[in-house]
């Protein structure tokens, strides 16, 4: 696949299609109710679900070991490494991130909890809409190589068989009520899933919203991709998410767009509060 470099200015370039605009998650999966964690099971905790596979990936070599106790972070207690060397190397690349969540995690502490996660919730909602089109675009990006060959030649039924699910980690950046909408949280982490990954309970009813979505959207636009995308908010204690189906236009010029560096591209937009 060609590769030029991606224009940050020219989110049109990739003609994403957006749904439902203006109707953000209103649509989507209530926020399930924090657990009692003396009487569930870690494995029906929604969130719990959600984060475990982040959880016990190494931040650095994102290698995830059963039985290997993990390092964490003295200084943020988010981030987890499998070892001394993995924390070490990536300490450079972590130092700034490590920084915010620090910051990040006092900003809420003044509200009782039910307060803190509405706050939450509408400044996620926000920030959502106004990276929708970054967002969008490193979707469809991430699984573009899906719809291509050596992987697809046939892209129109690659979209009926595929359930892709885009998880974007968040934290709470410092200072987020006197931050601007965009720079209210700031990503640690972007990782291409499943269906599977989203706990059982919601699936079907996601697995729904998916299908819906790409009917309707190939009903206006013709042949088109769809995923969902998950943004996920870490912080302790907190159960807000937001999820929200992407299609994309399966042509000539949607899929010779470059799939490397979506991840890239889309940390650097998120974490600078860049609005396209
Ligand atoms: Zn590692
Ligand atoms: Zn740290």
């Amino acid at each position: 696949m060609k590769n030029p470099p991606v224009s940050m200015n020219d989110p049109s370039a990739l003609s994403v299609v957006i749904n439902n605009p203006g109707n953000l998650p209103e649509s989507s999966t209530p926020i399930p109710p924090a657990p009692d964690a003396r009487r569930r099971h870690p494995l029906s905790d929604p969130h719990e679900m959600y984060t475990r596979g982040y959880r016990r990936r190494c931040q650095h070599c994102a290698k995830c070991e059963v039985g290997v106790t993990m390092r964490k972070c003295s200084a943020c207690k988010m981030d987890k490494y499998r070892g001394k060397e993995c924390q070490k190397a990536a300490w450079p690349a972590h130092k700034k991130i490590c920084k915010l969540s620090q910051a990040g995690q006092a900003v809420w502490q003044d509200l009782t909890i039910d307060d803190a996660e509405l706050k939450r919730r509408d400044a996620l909602r926000s920030f959502t809409r106004n990276h929708r089109v970054t967002i969008s675009e490193a979707a469809m990006r991430s699984v573009l190589p899906f719809y291509v060959p050596p992987l697809s030649s046939d892209p129109v039924a690659t979209s009926e068989g595929r359930e892709d699910v885009l998880v974007i980690y968040l934290h709470t950046r410092p200072n987020a009520h006197r931050a601007r909408a965009e720079k209210r949280f700031f990503v640690v982490d972007a990782q291409l899933e499943t269906l599977a990954f989203v706990p059982p309970d919601l699936r079907e009813e996601e697995r729904l919203n998916l299908r819906y979505f790409r009917e309707q959207t190939v009903s206006v636009r013709g042949a088109c991709g769809s995923l969902l995308v998950v943004l996920f908010l870490l912080d302790p204690g907190s159960f807000v998410k937001s999820i929200f189906p992407v299609g994309f236009p399966l042509n000539q010029r949607s899929l010779s767009a470059p799939s490397s560096g979506w991840k890239e591209t889309l940390v650097v937009m998120l974490i600078e509060g860049i609005v396209v």
